[in-house]
């Protein structure tokens, strides 16, 4: 592990931590424009092509070297500067959520287009102002000459889909330092924390057809095995621990009823847990 020893007293600290604000501050014009288009353009996981695309070009025209695609995922990419320790890792998202859309500017739900997608949790906002932090960071390596690296990395598929975790998979993070990321809240805090393991599982159930008037005896319904899976899991509810969290998603249940549901039925659970704190409860 790198282990960092500042060379600077703390008021000469404090005056490059604003300079390096202060590049944020020359900055905020072209970074706003930067958030805007990603709020236009709203794209849902693994789909962030414009998103992805907008950032590349916005960071290599200020001399970081954009390595796209990254990690086996096309909307992936990270934009490098400096070289040597420490490495810090800068984590940005731009993905957006599905019927979302929104009229910017408005603190009323009112659609730009009814069932669109689009920014709900700012990651328009969240990619973006990671960005400014990396210029921040290569602004400050530029007048220090230090040794240091900053790693931009490019996340897709924040809300849905685990992108990170693939990038951690293929060993985005390991050769890091540090890794530093943030999310737009209500509170403007520090967290250290871990949050909770997401697993995901897709079931799918398959009918058997019959009249439903005529020979409903003959029929085997896939939506009564999704409700009877849905009853046994909120049964299993009151036997996990505390830190278990449960949801599901009927994603295909359009289907005329007399038909007895022949037509294959998905199902989406997914379950999340910190595996850590579950296993001092256990012996505790
Ligand atoms: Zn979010």
């Amino acid at each position: 592990m790198y282990i960092y020893s500042c060379p600077h007293s703390v008021s000469a600290v404090l005056k490059l931590a604003l300079e390096a604000l202060h590049t944020i501050d020359q900055e905020a014009d072209a970074l706003c424009g930067l958030s805007d288009a990603i709020w236009d353009n709203p794209e849902l996981c693994y789909q962030e092509t414009v998103s992805s695309a907008l950032q590349r070009s916005f960071l290599e025209e200020r001399g970081f070297h954009v390595d796209s695609p990254a990690f086996g995922i096309p909307t992936a990419f990270t934009a490098t500067f400096g070289s040597g320790n420490p490495k810090i890792g800068i984590l940005g998202e731009f993905d957006a959520l599905s019927c979302m859309s929104q009229v910017a500017d408005v603190a009323e739900e009112r659609p730009l287009e009814e069932g669109a997608s689009g920014h709900g949790c700012g990651h328009n906002l969240l990619g973006t102002a990671a960005v400014g932090a990396a210029l921040a960071v290569k602004r400050y390596l530029e007048e220090t000459g230090e040794s240091g690296t900053v790693v931009y990395f490019g996340c897709p598929a924040e809300e849905n889909g685990s992108g990170k975790a693939f990038m951690a998979r293929e060993g985005a993070f390991s050769d890091l330092d540090c890794a530093l990321t943030w999310h737009p809240g209500s509170l403007n805090k520090i967290y250290s924390d871990s949050s909770l393991a997401n697993v995901m599982t897709l079931y799918h159930f398959k009918g058997k057809s019959a009249h439903a008037a005529a020979a409903p005896e003959c029929g085997r319904s896939a939506l009564d095995a999704v409700e009877l899976m849905n009853i046994g899991v909120n049964f299993l509810r009151e036997h996990v621990v505390q830190e278990a969290r449960m949801h599901y998603a009927i994603t295909n249940a359009v289907c005329p009823p007399m038909w007895s549901r022949r037509k294959p039925m998905s199902c989406i659970w997914c379950g999340f847990q910190t595996w850590s704190n579950s296993a001092s409860y256990r012996s505790g």
